[in-house]
C-alpha cells in the first residue's frame, strides 16, 4: 500500500477508514464496529474519528473495534473549535482518549477554524505532545490563507491538513496542494467518493472497467495517484469495505488520468474550500 511520508519522517498509510455518520444509533452500532474490524483485518491502519461524530458515540466505535489490536494501528481524531481553548483543548483530548479507551492520539487535528486564536490551540497540542497524549497535530479545513497564517505563527509542526478532495472537487489543486507539497504538510482526502456520488459515476465506472475494478475503486485510487495525499473513504456495508480496501492495489495509467481530466477538469482558478 502506498505511504505518505508526514514532516517529521515517520511514514503513514496513503489510505485510511473514515468514520464519520458512525456511532448515531444503537441499532447500527453492531454493523459499524464490524465494518472497522474488517477493515483492520484487510490491512487497513488509519482510522479517522472526531468528537463530533455522533457525539463521541464514533470513537466509541473505533474503540471497540480496536480492542487488543492498537498498538500498530494509526488513529486521527479532532477537537471541535468550540473546544479549542488552551485549556478546552485538553479537556477535550482526555475526554476522547477515555472514548477510544487509549493512552494516545496519533494525530489530532483542529476539525475547523473557529474564534479562538491559533497560537492558543498550537499551545495545547504542543503541550498534549510533550504529555504523551498526541503523537503529531494538525488542521482541517484550512485554505491556503489558513495555512500561511498558520505558518507565520507557531504552526510549523502541522502534520496535516483535512480538507474536501476527490475527483469531482479538485479546487484544492489550485493554491491549496502546491502551498502544502511546497511546505511538506501531507492532505488528507476527505468525502474521497464525494459521499458516495462517485461510486455511480459513469466515467469511473468505464475506467474501472478496463481494470476489473468499480468507479469508487477508481476515485479512491485517484486520489492515491496524488502525491502526499491521505484517503480517508468511509463504508460501513462489508462489500463496501472490502471494494475500498481493494482500491489501493489499483494502479491507474496515464490514459486513465487523463480521461478523469476530461471528465472534471482540474480548476484554472482560486475557489473557495469545499466544506460538508
Ligand atoms: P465518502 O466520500 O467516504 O462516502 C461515504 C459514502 O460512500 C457512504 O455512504 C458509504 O456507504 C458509501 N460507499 C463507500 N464505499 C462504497 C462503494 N464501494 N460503493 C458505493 N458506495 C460506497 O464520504 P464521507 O463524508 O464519509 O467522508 C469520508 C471521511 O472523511 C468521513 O467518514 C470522516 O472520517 C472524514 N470527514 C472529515 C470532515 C472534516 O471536516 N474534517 C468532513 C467530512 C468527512 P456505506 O457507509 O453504507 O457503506
Amino acid at each position: 500500500m502506498n505511504s505518505v511520508t508526514l514532516p517529521g519522517g515517520e511514514k503513514v498509510p496513503a489510505l485510511g477508514l473514515g468514520t464519520w455518520r458512525m456511532g448515531e444509533r444503537k441499532r447500527a452500532r453492531a454493523d459499524e464496529v464490524a465494518a472497522v474490524r474488517l477493515a483492520i483485518d484487510l490491512g487497513i491502519r488509519l482510522i479517522d474519528t472526531a468528537e463530533m461524530y455522533g457525539d463521541g458515540g464514533a470513537e466509541e466505535v473505533v474503540a471497540e473495534a480496536t480492542e487488543g489490536r492498537r498498538e500498530d494501528l494509526f488513529i486521527v481524531s479532532k477537537v471541535l473549535p468550540g473546544n479549542s481553548s488552551r485549556a478546552g483543548t485538553i479537556s477535550a483530548c482526555e475526554r476522547s482518549l477515555a472514548r477510544l479507551r487509549t493512552d494516545r492520539i496519533d494525530l489530532y487535528l483542529l476539525h475547523w477554524r473557529g474564534t479562538v486564536p491559533l497560537a492558543e490551540t498550537v499551545d495545547a497540542f504542543e503541550r498534549l505532545q510533550r504529555d504523551g497524549k498526541i503523537r503529531h497535530w494538525g488542521v482541517s479545513n484550512f485554505d491556503a490563507a489558513d495555512m500561511a497564517e498558520l505558518w507565520k505563527g507557531a504552526g510549523r509542526a502541522c502534520a496535516a491538513n483535512q480538507v474536501y478532495y476527490s475527483a469531482s472537487r479538485r479546487g484544492v489543486e489550485f493554491d491549496l496542494l502546491p502551498w502544502q507539497r511546497d511546505h511538506d504538510v501531507p492532505t488528507m482526502a476527505y468525502c474521497p467518493l464525494d459521499q458516495g456520488q462517485l461510486a455511480s459515476d459513469a466515467t469511473l465506472a468505464e475506467i474501472g472497467a478496463r481494470h476489473g475494478a468499480s468507479a469508487a475503486q477508481v476515485a479512491i485510487a485517484w486520489l492515491l495517484a496524488q502525491s502526499g495525499v491521505i484517503a480517508i473513504p468511509k463504508a460501513v456495508r462489508p462489500e463496501h469495505v472490502r471494494e475500498l480496501v481493494g482500491a489501493g492495489r489499483l494502479r491507474l495509467d496515464d490514459a486513465d488520468l487523463a480521461q478523469v481530466d476530461r471528465r472534471f477538469p482540474p480548476p484554472k482558478r482560486a475557489q473557495p474550500l469545499a466544506i460538508v
